[in-house]
Parts: structure tokens; sequence; C-alpha cells
């Protein structure tokens, strides 16, 4: 007999962990079904920033573009508020720690940049001011006296993606949840109202089905997109993240800059964590087609970029050796901005990834799990709306 369920959760990283804990906390009966470990992918590997912030991505465009980008700021606001919650209210041990983010400039035009951007944030309700350099000083004297100027957001920081995922499906199984890893959807169908996922495991095929689907697939949307015939843009990145050894606590905030890609941030631990968006080599198969079942290569010129401006911007790092150098996948879309919503023409099924899909998890869990109630999300969607892309 077929397995039949409410809701069935495609992918098991922290945008599907938090999302089948939601539904399930909220009364409903889900399965969520992830073809390899819970947290293997994009949510285990990134840097756990929690940027609240215009990204440097967002910005390098002009900004035109980052006024566009800012049309994501109630996620952004939500997800501040929600990660601060997230701990008490799935009842897990989660690291995170709001202390701060900086996203400093060197130059006259990075620092005119900045202030443009800043207003813009502010304008959507993001507590984010410029600060000079003698409040740096204040601040942030680890900072190297090339850092001009800052844009200091006193609600960003970092969340530990090793743990934050597992700890949402932990909470997700104690809700009521059933999760099954190491098991793989292969086909959608829709029928008599209700959805059949076809799912493959060492078990062998078997069918479920279910009311609602959620694609919770990172950089496998599209792909998920398609066995139901529906077109869910997204753009692959490869990205690398290096980590050093434990220090004595040197720096409190997020650190990012207006000029080029950089993240820093020390964990808990003393490592410090190395990002902010240098690529890796994504892995294509002969007709040109990424291969995301193969690990990206790590590229030398991301690696030696990265580190050189890291230090360039915090010297003291010239003396702490990196220990690890890792890769990972993640998507973003061709607007940059998150694609949330319901799928266009496959009633009950519903979508989320694009961008900071980490930072922007929780939000985006919140308002799937509305939508599958039947309810209006507190967040205006529009913006989001997969149809935008209409059919290829
Ligand atoms: C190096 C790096 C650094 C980053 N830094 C940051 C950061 O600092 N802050 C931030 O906000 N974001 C960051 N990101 C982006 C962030 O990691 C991702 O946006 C986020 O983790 C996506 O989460 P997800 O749950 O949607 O996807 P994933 O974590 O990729 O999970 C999707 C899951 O779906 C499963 N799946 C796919 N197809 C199927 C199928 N057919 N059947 C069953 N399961 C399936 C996959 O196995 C996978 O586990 C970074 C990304 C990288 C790679």
């Amino acid at each position: 007999m077929t397995r039949s369920y409410d809701t069935i959760v495609i992918g098991g990283g922290l945008l599907g962990c938090a999302t089948a804990w939601m539904i399930a906390r909220d009364g409903g009966q889900v399965l969520l079904v992830e073809r390899d470990q819970i947290n293997q992918h994009a949510s285990g590997s990134n840097a756990g920033s929690l940027h609240f912030q215009l990204e440097y991505r967002m910005i390098e465009r002009g900004i035109e573009a980052a006024r566009t980008a800012a049309e994501a700021m109630p996620l952004h606001l939500d997800a501040a508020r929600l990660w601060s919650d997230l701990p008490g209210l799935c009842g897990q041990e989660i690291e995170v720690k709001q202390t701060g983010g900086l996203m400093i400039a060197e130059d006259a035009h990075q620092v005119e940049l900045l202030e443009k951007k800043t207003e813009i944030e502010r304008s959507w309700g993001l507590d984010n001011q410029m600060i000079d350099r003698a409040e740096i000083d204040r601040l942030a004297p680890y900072l190297s006296d090339r850092v001009a100027a800052a844009a200091y957001c006193p609600t960003e920081g970092k969340a530990d993606a090793r743990t934050a995922g597992p700890a949402l499906a932990r909470a997700a199984l104690q809700a009521g949840a059933e999760i099954e890893t190491r098991t793989e959807v292969t086909g959608l169908s829709r029928q008599a109202g209700r959805w059949h996922v076809a799912v493959t495991s060492a078990a062998g095929a078997t069918t479920v089905s279910a009311e609602s689907v959620v694609i919770a697939a990172g950089v496998w949307t599209t792909r998920i997109g398609q066995m139901m015939g529906a077109h869910l843009p997204t753009i692959p990145l490869a990205l690398m993240m290096t980590v050093t050894q434990r220090v004595p606590k040197l720096i409190p905030h997020l650190v990012q800059h207006a000029g080029g890609r950089l993240s820093l941030k020390q964990a808990l631990d003393g490592n410090i964590l190395i990002g902010g968006g240098w690529p890796a080599r994504l892995i294509r198969n002969q007709d040109g087609e990424p291969n995301f079942e193969a690990k990206p290569e790590l590229l030398a010129r991301s690696l030696s970029g990265n580190a050189e401006m890291a230090i360039r911007v915090l010297p003291d790092l010239a003396a702490i050796p990196a220990i690890r150098s890792w890769v990972g996948t993640t998507t973003v879309t061709p607007d940059q901005l998150p694609l949330v919503g319901p799928v266009p023409g496959q009633p009950g099924a519903f979508v989320a990834t694009g961008g900071s899909a980490f930072t922007l998890g929780p939000s985006f869990a919140q308002v799937l799990a509305a939508l599958i109630s039947g309810q209006q999300p507190d967040t205006d969607l529009k913006a989001f709306d997969p149809a935008r892309y209409g059919r290829k």
C-alpha cells in the first residue's frame, strides 16, 4: 500500500530540515527524503555567515542592482529574528552568535557605495549604520589601517553550519516528522489531487504520496523541477572556504568587504573562517552539464586571492596557519533574488532556493510552512515568485 503524508519535503539540508520541523510542529504529517545524508551538501559546507546587509555580489554591479537585491530585505529581517529565537523554539542546541557585522571599505569609491547601500537597507528597516575610522578603532581594532570606514549591522553574526541542519532534523523528528536518508526522489507525478513521489533506496523502489511537496533541493532544484515539468531556473556556483588553526579571541564580528569577495569570522572554538565567494571549478560532464555528484576542484588562484585579501584587512592572519580548505556548490538565480513560493502550474508544489539560503533558510521555511497550510505568509513573496521566469 502506498504510504501517504500531508507533505513530502525533498532535500535534507538546512532548509528541508527547518521546513519539516515547522510543518510537523504545526501538526502536519511530514516525510523528509534525502538522497545522501542530512547536511551533507551546501548546508554543511558553507561559511555560516548570517549576513543581513547586501553582500558584495549584490553591490558589485552598482547601486541599481543593489536596489533590486534589497527587495529580499523582508526575508533578511525575518531571518535576523528567527535565528536568534531558533535554539529556544526548536529546543536544540544551535550555536548562533549575533554579535554584529562590519562591511568594510578601503577607498573613497567603496565608502560611497557603502553609504548608498546603507541608505537603501535602512529604508527597508535594517538596523545598519556607517562608522568612521575612529569608531572602527574602538569597535574593531584588529582591522588594518587601510580600512577607512564600515557599515555596522548589530544583528549580523554566524551560526555553526556543521550542526544547525542536524539540530533541526532532530527537532523535526521530535515533532513527529519522518526522515529517510539515502533515499532519492526519482519521479514526481500528480494524480487525483495528490503528489505521487517515486523514491529509491537500498531497500528498493517505492512510491509515497502527499497532498503537497516541497522542493528544498539546493543545486538540484532545477532537476527536480524538470521531473514535474516545471521551469525553476538556478545558476550553480562552486565556491571555496579556508579555516585556520585555533587562536585566542581576535574577531568578534562577521567581516565582509564592499570592494571584493571576503568574509571573515572566528568560530567559538577559535578557528578563523575565511571565505566570501571565491570560485572553485564546477565539474561538468561531456555535454557541458554540471555534475553535482562530483566534488568541485579547488583553484590555486582563489586560494591565494582569498588569503591575500584576508591578510590585507586582518594583518594578524599572516602568522596564523591555515589548516584546511574545502569546496561546495550552491545556487543563485538569474536576478539574484531568491526563488520562493508555489511552483507555477503545479498545485500543491512549493520551492525555495537561491543566494544566501543558509542565512535565509529559517525565513524560507517559515513562508513555505505557511503556504502549505493554506495561509498567507506575513512576507510579501511577489518579488520571489518562481512564476517570474515563466517557461523556457
Ligand atoms: C562554500 C560556501 C559558502 C557559503 N557561505 C554561505 C554563508 O556564509 N551564508 C549563507 O547564507 N549562505 C552561504 N552559502 C550558501 C548556502 O550554503 C546555501 O544557500 C544553503 O546551504 C542551501 O541550503 P539547502 O538546504 O537549500 O540546500 P542543500 O544544503 O544543498 O541541501 C539540498 C539537499 O537536497 C538533496 N537532494 C537533491 N536532490 C535530491 C533527490 N532527488 N532526492 C532526495 N534528496 C535530494 C541533496 O542531497 C541535499 O542534501 C555558501 C555556500 C557555499 C558552497
